[in-house]
């Protein structure tokens, strides 16, 4: 069980664009992993369609922060679960969101930049 995450700030939530999803009790787009499919769809593409969600999300930033010092493992948290994992092992994970937010860069996209460059 991850503990890491008890006693984080969690106030974004209420800026979170994925609050109100509801699924029919079923994985939302945030919490499938890319291999299950749900109702005929893949999983990945609902991921993709959750990361267009995070794209635009005010909490984006500190979903982003809130994922690392959870140190979340499964998931879509403002970026992939691929991005989550490098950015989990960096040695300055979270000047890495704070320049993004500084410079309003979309978190999934700016991380995934920087892990491919
Ligand atoms: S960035 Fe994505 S996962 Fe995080 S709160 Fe916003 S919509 Fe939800």
């Amino acid at each position: 069980m991850i503990t890491a995450a008890i006693g984080l700030d969690r106030s974004w939530v209420d800026d979170a664009a994925c609050l109100a999803w509801t699924h029919d009790n079923k994985p939302t787009p945030w919490q499938v992993d890319k291999s299950q499919v749900i109702d005929r769809v893949r999983g990945s593409e609902m991921i993709k369609m959750a990361l267009m969600v995070c794209a635009s999300c005010k909490a984006q930033y500190d979903c982003a922060e809130y994922a690392v010092k959870g140190m979340m493992r499964a998931g879509t948290w403002a970026m992939g679960i691929t991005n989550l994992t490098w950015l989990q092992n960096q040695q300055n994970p979270l000047d890495l969101i704070r320049h993004a937010r500084r410079n309003s860069l979309t978190v999934n996209a700016y991380i995934n930049e920087r892990r491919l460059s």
